[in-house]
């Protein structure tokens, strides 16, 4: 049978019995001109005409309804052999029948010629009914298979993880399944205007992973099934019209085939193609399994793709987390199951195994140093009840040494807790230093205080001496009557007595700034202007100077302190300018300070002395033979840090000066 149906395939089964139908038509005709010619009767004309030429038509269009009809074309031969065999068994027969001593036919040129034409037919019709039922089997059995091959693949994609072998198994099986010599899997270049072969079968060595067809070009089978959006069916690439074929088709010899997108027709990711070196004819299942195929493919390489994505997330979090030597902790409140990362477990020294697949999180509140215990939890109990948020910082059991900070996040369905997500990372470096900083704060605030004691130890025990100086030195004013040199030698001990005094009053008043202040209170600086004006009357009259004030406003502070800083100031900028000064008190608003600024056109500070001038008993070149002690802006500087605010100067000398300071606003304005 197999040969017979190779035999009938080169030869074609219909020709054959086209060609047994066309002979005993010609038969037929030749029979009925024979018949006319020697005189037969007109109804036996008829009759054969009947018998013999019916039966050739009836195979002629049989031959011709098998190209329509619904029987593989590749039992076609097989019919053609059922046809020879009714043909054979009758003629067979017949001679048989012959050879018998009293047998033999009467009338051979036209009894054999029906009987066989009838068998023929006869032959034919078996042919048609058994090349159906084989053409029905074989589609099923290749619909099972095709079935079979999706369901295996569907398996294949959910357990491996590599897309290649996959692929490869696709191109097999769909191959197999559709009895075609070629699959592909083409991976689609955008930016390149190709598709690469990335998996097949049945193509030359060598090729797969190299060679490309264009995704553009109007040849191309691929490119003409991607811009049109749905599968290609090719029947015979030599007669195709709609493209030629690339030449990786032709040069493999391709007839036939089939090719779908895989992925979403508006962001393909590729092309699946199966072909055939035969002329071939594919059923809409054919095209349906290919799809699936396509589909199951697209679907694997999404989730390949989230799966990298996740991956690399995974990863960039990895370096942020060690780098920021941060641990990740997720904790499932309905379960009660606190999963985190070995990061976490190596902090808390536990068992990375317990941390990373969930424990209870009272075995993370084991962790937690005694004396945190109690806040922290109470803390995780107020993130999830009320606030969605948690900070909290505690020590580890571990002796105490380690400090962490956690935060987290309370993730809520329907307004129900259901998780918190956090980080928790290891702080003890930052509360060393802290502790370190404490510490020394605090013995700079005790070397302060004691300095702050001595220099008003100091400066008040001094006055004691430089009194008994002074009141000598007018002993000797008054009881001796000096020449005039003496008189002169006297003077300047008396001024420098008097400058000491001075300067002491001036270092007691710097030492008690913080320790003798008053609370700061709202004070209105319109009447701290008013009572300096009052005290500084005297200069003002004496130098013919002229304060011009803004409205001033309330602020919060030590009004006997703000009181020396405007007395000093003004003061300065009378003594430092010439004749008839004009001084202009200004105030502004810096958010919720206040700049006060004391404006004058007096000498001017070279810009090298502009910040030493604030030192203690730093005085300006400019008048540095004058009364002054060098302590005044020293001590505006103190009593402003005091108040939380600063103090500078922004002068050109020869043209003025301007002192501002800031302080806070009273809160009332
Ligand atoms: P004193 O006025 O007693 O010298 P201060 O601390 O008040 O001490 O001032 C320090 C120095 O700053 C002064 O010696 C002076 O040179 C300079 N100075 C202060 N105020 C002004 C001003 N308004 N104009 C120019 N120079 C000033």
């Amino acid at each position: 049978m197999a040969h017979w149906r190779r035999l009938g395939s080169i030869i074609g089964g219909r020709r054959i019995i086209g060609a047994l139908g066309a002979l005993y038509v010609i038969f037929a005709v030749l029979r009925v001109f024979i018949g006319f010619n020697i005189g037969e009767p007109v109804s036996s004309i008829f009759i054969i005409i009947l018998l013999i030429a019916v039966p050739g038509f009836v195979l002629i269009y049989g031959a011709y309804w098998l190209s329509r009809g619904d029987i593989n074309t590749e039992f076609h031969a097989d019919i053609a052999g059922w046809c020879l065999v009714g043909f054979g068994t009758m003629a067979g027969l017949l001679i048989l029948f012959h050879l018998q001593p009293e047998g033999g036919i009467s009338e051979p040129l036209t009894g054999i010629p029906i009987l066989t034409a009838l068998s023929s037919v006869a032959g034919l019709g078996i042919g048609i009914y058994d090349g159906r039922a084989k053409s029905r089997t074989r589609q099923l059995k290749r619909r099972a298979n095709q079935q079979d091959a999706v369901a295996e693949l569907g398996q294949i994609a959910l357990e491996t993880d590599d897309l290649d072998d996959l692929m490869y198994e696709a191109a097999r099986k769909v191959a197999d399944a559709l009895d075609n010599d070629y699959c592909k899997v083409l991976d689609l270049d955008p930016e390149n205007e190709e598709l690469l072969l990335r998996q097949g079968v049945g193509w030359k060595e060598g090729i797969t992973g190299e060679a490309t067809v264009s995704s553009v070009e109007a040849a191309s089978q691929a490119a003409y099934t991607l811009a049109n959006n749905h599968p290609i069916i090719v029947e015979d690439l030599e007669t195709e019209t709609r493209f030629s074929g690339p030449e990786l088709l032709t040069s493999h010899d391709v007839h036939s085939g089939i090719s779908t997108i895989i992925g979403p027709f508006n962001e393909p990711w590729g092309i699946l193609g199966t072909h055939d070196t035969v002329r071939k004819e594919f059923t809409e299942e054919d095209v349906n399994f290919v799809q699936s195929v396509a589909n199951i493919l697209a679907e694997a390489i999404e989730q390949a793709e989230k799966e990298q994505q996740l991956r690399e997330r995974q990863a960039q979090l990895d370096v942020a987390t060690e780098a920021a030597s941060i641990g990740i902790w997720t904790w499932d409140i309905q379960e009660d199951v606190v999963t985190a990362d070995e990061y976490l477990a190596e902090l808390y020294g536990m068992d990375p195994v317990t941390v990373t697949e969930g424990a209870s999180i009272e075995v993370f509140y084991d962790q937690v140093h005694e004396d945190e215990a109690e806040e922290t939890k109470s803390k995780i109990k107020r993130a999830v009840e009320d606030t969605g948020e948690l900070k909290a910082e505690y020590r580890l059991k571990d002796g105490a040494s380690t400090w962490v900070e956690i935060r987290g996040e309370v993730e809520y369905d329907g307004g129900e807790p259901i998780r918190m997500h956090g980080a928790v990372a290891n702080i003890t470096e930052r509360k060393e230093r802290e502790q370190r900083l404490e510490e020394l704060i605090g013995q700079l605030k005790e070397s302060n205080e004691r300095l702050e004691k001595f220099a008003y130890a100091a400066s008040h025990d001094l006055q004691e001496p430089l009194r008994m100086v002074s009141s000598y030195l007018q002993l000797i004013d008054s009881r001796y009557d000096l020449d005039e040199e003496g008189e002169e030698f006297l003077e300047f001990a008396v001024d420098g007595a008097d400058r000491m005094r001075s300067m002491i009053d001036g270092l007691l008043q710097y030492s008690r700034v913080e320790t003798q202040g008053d609370p700061l209170e709202p004070v209105d600086l319109e009447c701290i202007l008013d009572d300096v004006r009052d005290n500084l009357q005297v200069t003002i009259e004496e130098n013919s100077a002229t304060i011009d004030t803004a409205p001033l406003p309330r602020v919060q502070g030590d009004p006997d302190q703000l009181r020396q800083v405007f007395q000093n100031l003004l003061d300065n900028a009378i003594e430092y300018s010439d004749d008839q000064p004009t001084v202009h008190v200004t105030a502004e608003r810096n958010g919720t300070d206040w700049i006060v600024s004391i404006e004058d056109d007096g000498i001017g500070i070279n810009p090298e002395e502009q910040e030493q001038i604030f030192e203690v008993f730093q005085r300006g070149q400019s008048r540095s033979d004058g009364d002054g002690t060098g302590i005044g802006l020293a001590l505006c500087e103190r009593i402003i840090e005091r108040h939380g605010g600063d103090i500078w100067v922004e002068s050109e000398p020869g043209e003025g000066s301007t002192f501002s300071f800031t302080l806070p606003s009273s809160g009332r304005q």
